[in-house]
């Protein structure tokens, strides 16, 4: 059963915890904490805490500040990386809803809300969505004044002989941290770049897995920093290698049930997987806004480093934006969206990808057949004969599409939309108008 405040207040005490971090996160996906003694715990969940929201990136104007954080007892976790490094200073962290004072209503601009309104749509249908994510990073060495490089710390790795890998060692403690912190790790290996990593935790429902993807980015980072290095989210940090993505499972449930799975298909996908896949594919470039939301996403999402760039999907090979992976048992048919990127806000990714999903059952959608090619050698012609689109290859593009598309539009809500359009719009327009070191060593000299 779900832990209520009581649970929550029981545990701060036995746990001596000293300082609470009331969590939430940004438009952007920035995850941003108020810290308050522990002893606040109470007033905390009876009154909420009071911020002033326009300080917060994509929030809201100044003369409508005033927001309240209200804890949500199911998020309660120490935060272990200091107590196993002897610091006897507890630290524990709630993730919060933000209300607005004005109207006694969640706020529509907390992304936490946007998720939970698609997950309510789903439930309205009967259904309840799982995700399970594959977020990718890399680790990178600092210079002398402790700023971050490009330089992976395991470089040159191959003849190193000394007998400890500090990438190791670090996934190694993250993994520990996130089990103390009640994840459940499934996998965790070096990925196909230099100094690039990936750990999978077990798929949850959408709201646990947003949450705990947040907190992984966090620990991650926290964890890198603890052994002087840097790790990062960022897509694709080192042209000409692959990027880090952030691929995404997803399957929905009816009264505990895979309604993915069925067995007599060629793929064992059920109609409403075809409906959903569907409606992912057809959604598919307005989600790229949502989903890889920097200049840098686009850095990724080129060919030949195992990221998508055609709208299509296969049952066999990795070129395809949506993969359907091989199950073993019916509870795990699924689907895999492979364009999501770890620098993507994961409520707003997950309740956008419902939401394209569930619209495509709604109209159903159906989905084309597999494309068991790779896609990367496809001439124009070959896709343009099978119908397969492009993904947008600038976040401009994505910006465009995202403006064209109203259930997208709709699964965030006028505050959002309109924030993270505007927001995105000027990275872009800032983008453009820089003047980049491929420009110099191109043009410096032949002009
Ligand atoms: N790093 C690849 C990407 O950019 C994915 C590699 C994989 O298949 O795990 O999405
Ligand atoms: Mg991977
Ligand atoms: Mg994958």
């Amino acid at each position: 059963s779900m832990p209520t405040k009581t649970d929550v207040l029981e545990q701060i005490e036995a746990k001596g915890v000293d300082f609470l971090r009331l969590q939430f996160i940004d438009i952007l996906g920035t995850v941003k904490n108020v810290s308050v003694p522990a002893h606040q715990a109470e007033k905390a969940f009876e009154e909420g805490i009071y911020f002033d929201g326009s300080s917060i990136e994509g929030f809201v104007r100044i003369q409508e500040s005033d927001m309240r954080l209200d804890p949500d007892p199911d998020t309660f976790a120490v935060l272990p990386w200091r107590s196993q490094r002897g610091d006897d200073t507890v630290s524990a962290r709630l993730i919060c809803n933000i209300i607005d004072t004005s109207t006694g209503e969640p706020f529509v601009g907390d992304p936490r809300y946007v998720l939970q309104r698609a997950i309510d749509r789903a439930a309205d249908m009967g259904f309840e969505l799982n995700a399970g994510p594959e977020p990718e990073f890399f680790v990178f060495e600092k210079d002398e004044n402790g700023r971050a490089t490009t330089e992976t710390h395991d470089a040159g790795g191959y003849f190193d002989l000394a007998p400890k890998d500090l990438a190791q060692e670090i996934r190694a403690e993250v993994i520990y941290t996130l089990e103390a912190m009640d994840f459940e790790v499934e996998a965790s290996h070096h990925e196909v770049a230099q100094g690039q990593h990936e750990i999978d935790f077990k798929y949850d429902d959408a709201l646990t897995t947003a949450d705990n993807i947040a907190t992984f980015r966090s620990v991650v980072r926290a964890i890198a920093e603890l052994h002087d290095v840097h790790a990062t989210f960022m897509p694709k940090p080192i042209a000409g290698i692959n990027g880090s993505g952030m691929h995404t499972h997803l399957s929905l449930f009816e009264d505990g049930e895979n309604v993915f799975h069925d067995g007599d298909d060629e793929f064992s996908l059920s109609d409403t997987a075809y409906d959903f896949l569907g409606g992912i594919l057809e959604h598919a470039p307005a989600l790229t806004a949502i989903c890889n939301p920097t200049v840098n996403s686009y850095k990724r999402l080129v060919p030949g480093y195992e990221a998508p760039i055609y709208v299509a999907w296969s049952d066999v090979n990795r070129s395809a934006l949506v993969r359907k992976p091989a199950a073993r048992v019916p509870a795990a048919s699924r689907i895999e969206l492979r364009s999501p990127d770890p620098s993507s806000n994961p409520y707003l990714a997950l309740a956008t990808m419902l939401h394209a999903g569930l619209d495509g059952i709604e109209k159903g959608r159906s989905a084309p057949d597999p494309v068991r090619e790779n896609i990367y050698e496809f001439t124009e012609a070959d896709r343009e004969a099978r119908g397969i689109e492009t993904l947008p290859s600038t976040l401009g593009q994505a910006v465009t599409a995202l403006q064209k598309d109203d259930v997208v539009l709709d699964a965030l809500g006028p505050h959002v939309s309109e924030k993270f359009t505007q927001a995105k719009t000027q990275e872009y327009t800032e983008f453009l108008a820089s003047v980049s070191q491929w420009e110099l060593d191109r043009y410096l000299e032949t002009f």
